[in-house]
């Protein structure tokens, strides 16, 4: 997903000129957009929060919560609050999609490793991680935190947006009035554009160059995040291997679509929803759209057909 910029015939006055930095972080190129001199400073903020979220979300650095939790064979741990804050949301939609979306899929998605494979996991082993996975192997007790039942967490599904929104609570709180928070194409809009008019959000076209669009989205104030086949994947003896897993069979989710994308007010909920509603597929997407006002899908099909609720 990409940020087209504002159309503006005219020269931008000083204060609504774009400020811009990048910068990678958990594995994804982030870029914050504000407007107007001397916003650098709260830009440089922001990549602090983005370290801060790492150091307790990464699965793999042996110092945070999320490690430690990993590791603790079942005893309890006591983690930030915010990390408490990001299982108990993430807990929510697993109890809402019946464990479609699942923390606990850590031992597989582990397995299942995008970045190098090339070929699928043996089948035993997928069935040995596949018994780890299940919601209720979650405790919390204040911000104790246990997982019974070999359970693994991995909230790769959520963190970006859940990130997005501490982000947008920083700035919000510096009197920021508009910019763009992209976390690797996970989006969240803050306001509109300081010269009054939307933003204009670009949703890539699956498996086609980066940056071509296969529509294009105009909004204000909201979160924008694609969950798609395209990211990452290998292909094997002629099928796609995808990183968004069916926690019933423990294989990549077969289904006719290609990219989803989920417009709402929270990023949190843009990013899990995206994940979510992939899983669920296209029926139950839709009219879990049509269900829920604040809730807009954007459904690409392996055929290229555009769905939107
Ligand atoms: P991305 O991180 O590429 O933007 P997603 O938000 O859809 O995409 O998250 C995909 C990641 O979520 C996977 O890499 C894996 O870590 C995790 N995941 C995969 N399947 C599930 C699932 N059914 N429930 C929860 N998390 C999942
Ligand atoms: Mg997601």
């Amino acid at each position: 997903m990409f940020m087209i910029s504002s159309l503006s015939g005219c020269a931008a006055p000083w204060d609504v000129t774009p400020v811009s930095s990048t910068g990678l972080y958990f594995d994804t190129v982030i870029t914050i957009t504000l407007y107007g001199h001397g916003k650098r400073q709260y830009i440089d903020e922001c990549f602090k929060i983005a370290d801060k979220y790492e150091k307790i979300l990464s699965a793999k650095d042996p110092d945070s919560d999320i490690y430690k939790i990993n590791s603790a064979d079942g005893s309890p741990v006591t983690v930030s609050p915010e990390c408490t804050e990001i299982i108990k949301a993430a807990l929510s939609f697993a109890r809402e999609s019946d464990g479609a979306f699942d923390p606990t899929i850590g031992a597989l998605s582990t397995l299942w490793d995008f970045k190098t494979a090339t070929a699928p996991p043996n089948e035993d082993k997928i069935n040995d991680a596949l018994v780890t996975v299940g919601y209720e192997n979650i405790h919390i007790n204040g911000n104790d935190i246990s997982l019974s039942g070999g359970a693994r967490l991995d909230l790769g599904a959520i963190a970006k947006g859940f990130i997005a929104d501490k982000m947008k609570d920083y700035l919000i709180s510096q009197g920021i009035k508009s910019g763009i928070i992209n976390l690797g194409g996970n989006v969240l809009l803050i306001g509109s554009h300081p010269n009054g008019s939307s933003y204009k959000v670009g949703i890539q076209k699956p498996f086609d160059d980066e940056g071509n669009f296969a529509f294009t989205l105009e909004k204000s104030d909201c979160s924008i995040v694609t969950s798609g086949i395209y990211e990452r994947y290998f292909e094997y003896e002629n099928r796609l291997y995808h990183h968004i897993l069916d926690t019933k069979t423990g294989y990549p989710v077969e289904n006719d679509i290609s990219s989803i994308t989920v417009i709402t007010k929270k990023s949190t909920d843009a990013d899990a929803l995206s994940t979510m509603l992939f899983v669920m597929g296209r029926d139950a997407a839709l009219s879990y759209a049509s269900s829920h006002d604040d809730v807009d899908v954007v459904i690409i099909t392996k055929d290229g057909s555009i769905i939107r609720s």
